[in-house]
């Protein structure tokens, strides 16, 4: 209503479009990514990714997966899927190796959408070591190939160290998998208040 008139609007303008968010599950089929204490990692990223997914669509945003099964997917194909498909972000599933505790978030500063991707990439760290309370490790600009030949914002989170014991055994639990979906689900909404 304005100024005491009735405006009638075609439905379509009350309904706020839907936010289209890629989600990327790491590694698959012949690519078991990281492994170690008796974990793989493309089959936690695939778990995760699938939990962010039912998330994420719960609270109504549109998601496109780039794998839902224990796929081999070359990086190229991911990159060529999200740049096809107008999506507003893209967000990749990574466990971490090496030596080390904790998360981290990786952003590329000379991307496309490099400070809409930092936004996002600190906002997603922020609500996921909110979630687990698990070591702090912060966001990282680096060259991945994801980030870089994403047109979109894109960040790709390290949820924790498969070859640290500790790591591995909160990767195991569901209850661990689902505080990371609920971090990242919660990252995005709040990247979303600032980017509309
Ligand atoms: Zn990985």
């Amino acid at each position: 209503i304005l100024n005491g008139q009735t405006i009638w609007l075609h439905s379509n303008y009350l309904i706020p479009a839907s936010k289209v968010v890629i989600i990327d599950a790491g590694h698959g089929g012949t690519d078991p990514g990281a492994q170690g204490n008796g974990l793989r990692e493309k089959d936690i990223t695939l778990d995760i990714a699938l939990r962010t997914q039912r998330l994420l669509k719960a609270n109504g945003f549109t998601v496109i997966m780039t794998r839902t099964t224990d796929k081999t997917i070359r990086l190229a194909e991911r990159t060529k899927l999200a740049n096809n498909s107008k999506a507003n972000m893209f967000v990749s599933i990574h466990v971490n190796a090496g030596g080390g505790t904790g998360i981290e978030t990786w952003w590329q500063s000379n991307a496309p959408e490099a400070q809409k991707s930092n936004a996002l990439a600190k906002n997603i760290q922020n609500e996921l070591v909110k979630e687990t309370n698990v070591r702090d490790r912060g966001i990282k600009d680096g060259n991945l190939h994801v980030n870089r030949e994403t047109n979109m914002p894109s960040a790709l989170v390290e949820v924790g160290f498969i070859d640290n014991s500790n790591d591995a055994a909160k990767l195991k639990q569901e209850r661990y998998r689902n505080q990371i979906a609920t971090g990242i689900v919660n990252g995005i909404k709040k990247y979303f208040q600032i980017f509309h």
